[in-house]
């Protein structure tokens, strides 16, 4: 059979370079500390094992493909309507649908240049073209930039807001501005995977741009402050004509019934939310102080995680630190696939991890 008689996927889908995670594990140390994902320390709440014991699913049989359990446990606690609610396989799986329904060939998506990867990979799934926009110098979305990207092939523009792997973040009055730039018919896709994080009140502000404007949709997950990112569980806030579209492309029963107890549960546990952004709030700022104690520069963050950044000197750079760091039971994130060669992201991970990279870099930068 020659290369000729082989399916073709479509043009787009061969410019795409396919995701590659954080490493898991690494091999020889005793001990291994991911801190690669962005994954709270803290594990999920209590309740959420609680709830599976007590609801144990049917799983010889489709979990509600609606997941209205769920959805009405995000509205409650939100203070939302579970109508403008939509959940799906991690919030991953909702930026694929955003795409796939509003993107076609020949439209364009808008992002940030140091943004999250899977937005390109889904503009290119859907055939559509990706358009990266220069960051300003402290790695932080540039509104103006990104209003002076859009033309009138532009029918989504994503914001992760804070940023991953940047941990940058605007406020929302200049969200505010960012869409009163926008064309109407362009879906503002505000994605607030890191939203329990933000020490501010913005986000309320955010959930309220969702509610008065029908092209801005917000989304969330619960892989990051509910400790659930092995159950896959994401939603998103938008219009009810966002959310009609979008259910018209999705799989039938895209959430499973562990998930949809497990959310439910986890999502009523405000003292537990609280325990983890107390402890990120804790550690992200001795983190921090440490890493610039040792000559490091870090981007300041709101999220869970951090940015460092490492010289260019031999023997002192971001490769030569992740294998040091890697080979003490370490794992960081590498970030030259977001522009970032020099730097590592760091999760900000229990007391133990935390002190132990801490030490370890202390180490690495005097030898
Ligand atoms: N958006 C951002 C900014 C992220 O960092 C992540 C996780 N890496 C996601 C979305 C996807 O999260 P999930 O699919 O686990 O909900």
């Amino acid at each position: 059979m020659s290369s000729t008689d082989m399916p073709r996927p479509k043009p787009s889908v061969l410019e795409i370079a396919a995701y590659v995670p954080g490493r898991e594990k690494v091999d020889g140390a005793a001990k291994v500390y991911k801190l690669s994902s962005n994954e709270t320390p803290l594990g999920p709440s209590p309740k959420v094992a609680e709830a599976i014991a007590e609801n144990s699913a049917d799983l010889a049989i489709y979990p509600d493909g609606s997941a209205h359990v769920l959805r009405d446990a995000i509205a409650r606690a939100h203070g939302l309507n579970s109508g403008n609610i939509l959940c799906g396989n991690g919030s991953d799986e909702l930026l694929s649908l955003l795409c796939q329904t509003y993107l076609g060939p020949g439209d364009e998506g808008v992002f940030t240049e140091h943004g999250f990867l899977v937005y390109k990979i889904q503009i290119l799934a859907a055939g559509a073209t990706p358009v990266s926009v220069p960051d300003t110098d402290g790695l932080v979305a540039d509104v103006d930039q990104i209003l002076a990207a859009v033309t009138e092939k532009t029918k989504i523009v994503f914001l992760a807001n804070p940023n991953n792997p940047t941990g940058t973040y605007i406020p929302v009055s200049e969200v505010r501005r960012l869409h009163a730039g926008l064309p109407s018919d362009v879906v503002l896709v505000l994605d607030a995977a890191y939203a329990e994080y933000v020490r501010r009140n913005d986000y309320e502000a955010g959930i309220e741009l969702v509610s008065s404007h029908p092209n801005v949709v917000m989304t969330r997950t619960f892989s990051k402050i509910h400790g659930l990112a092995g159950l896959r569980i994401g939603w998103m806030y938008a219009h009810e004509a966002i959310i009609d579209a979008c259910n018209r492309v999705r799989g039938p029963f895209n959430v499973n019934a562990l998930a949809i107890i497990a959310g439910a549960a986890a999502i009523g546990d405000r003292a537990h939310i609280d325990r983890a952004v107390a402890h990120n709030d804790l550690w992200l700022g001795k983190v921090c102080d440490a890493l610039e104690g040792l000559g490091l520069k870090v981007t300041p963050s709101v999220g869970n995680f951090v940015l460092v950044h490492f010289p260019q000197t031999p023997g002192k750079t971001a490769a030569e630190a992740d294998e040091y760091l890697g080979s003490r039971g370490f794992v960081l994130r590498r970030v030259a696939g977001y522009g970032l060669p020099d730097a590592l992201r760091m999760t900000i991970g229990s007391e133990e991890a935390n002190l132990g990279v801490i030490d370890a870099l202390t180490t690495f930068m005097a030898r």
